[in-house]
Order: structure tokens, then sequence, then C-alpha cells
């Protein structure tokens, strides 16, 4: 799919916990030109999640055929036998609604966006304190159980070895900091 020089986008990126969506939700909320991409995803909804609205929720199936017919911009199989991608025809419909898709994706999905994308595109990586603090967090949510949990917690080890590969990195030390630098960096970007 081709960008155009005004077509825009920003990717959040973090390992899982780290309070990626959060900030995301807050930015979302400050510029009303941003519009989340709602990426498509094959694990089952939580209690509080909407279909179309958090996730389009497919089936394996499903998710396969959309890959063979080239319909993902990336895609990922984040967790064991759970696939999300984000769909071109989500980008399209953000675009040709004249805001900016705002991407809340995992680490290696990011590196590859960045790859397809390096050019009118934001990446941010947030980086939690620490491991420590980040299974804390993870196990208060209480969403997950613990063999989910502990491949979240692995996960997060490795994917925060990436880090360095981002230009913007923001630390999730304190949520309010960590919007107000969010922001910061936002700005800039939609006003260049
Ligand atoms: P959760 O199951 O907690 O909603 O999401 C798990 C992870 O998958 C999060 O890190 C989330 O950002 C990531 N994710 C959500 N949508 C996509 C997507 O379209 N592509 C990729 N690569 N990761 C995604």
């Amino acid at each position: 799919m081709v960008q155009t020089k005004y077509q825009k986008m920003i990717v959040i990126t973090a390992p899982s916990g780290a309070g990626k969506t959060s900030i995301t939700r807050h930015l979302m909320k400050v510029f009303p030109q941003l519009s989340f991409s709602v990426s498509a995803a094959t694990r089952k909804p939580r209690s509080n999640e909407k279909k179309g609205i958090d996730y389009y929720f497919i089936s394996v199936e499903e998710f396969q055929q959309k890959i063979l017919n080239e319909e993902f911009v990336e895609w990922e199989m984040v967790y064991e036998g759970k696939y999300y991608g984000t769909l071109k025809s989500e980008l399209k419909r953000i675009w040709n609604n004249e805001q900016i898709p705002v991407l809340d994706i995992d680490v290696q999905g990011a590196i590859h966006v960045q790859k397809e994308y390096p050019v009118n595109s934001l990446f941010i990586f947030i980086k939690p304190p620490s491991i420590q603090e980040l299974t804390k967090r993870l196990e208060s949510r209480g969403s997950e159980s613990k063999d989910s949990l502990e491949a979240r917690v692995n996960k997060a080890a490795y994917e925060l070895s990436f880090a360095h590969q981002f230009n913007n990195v923001i630390e999730n030390k304190d949520f309010e900091t960590a919007c107000n630098e969010a922001v910061r960096i936002v700005k800039g970007f939609i006003n260049n």
C-alpha cells in the first residue's frame, strides 16, 4: 500500500503491561485528529471489550485467509496461537477521514512497520520501570491466567531489548509524566 507524504501514522509500542494502552487513550482524548487503528485479533474478547472498538475479533481461519489475501500491513502471532494484525483497510478508512491512525501494537509488529513506512511515521516505545513492576501491573489487571501471565512477562523481558531501535523512548515510571512526554512528542509530529 502506498503511503503518500500527507498520510501520517503514529505507532505506540511496548511490552505488554508497560502502560501503552492507557497512554494511547490519553493521546486520543487530547488530539481529536487521531483515530485508534482497530486491529484484527483471534483471541477471545475480555468482558469489557467491544467488537469493532477494541478489536475486530475473528477466527483463526478468517485471519489466515486475510494473510493470504495480503490484507495486512503487518501481522504477528503475538502469543502462542493468537494472531494480531493491522488491516490495510483500517488505515485507509482513517486516512480517508483525514485523521491520523494510532497503532497500539507489539514490538515486532512496530519494527516491521518501521521498515515498511520509514517516512511520515512516528514511533514511540513505552518502557516499564522494571520487569518486577511490569509483573505487578499484569497481576493487578487480573485478566491473565498463570500461564498467560508467565508468557507475557517472558516476552516483555525479550521485547525490552529492542528499545534502542526506536527514536522516542518514554519510561512509564509516573503515568502523568509519561503522558505529558507523549503529548509533547505527538504535538511536534502533528504540527510538523
Ligand atoms: P492484548 O491481548 O493485551 O490486547 O494485546 C497483546 C499485544 O498485542 C499488545 O502488545 C498489543 O499492543 C499487541 N497488538 C494489538 N494489535 C496488534 C496488531 O495489530 N499487530 C501487532 N503486531 N500487535 C498487536
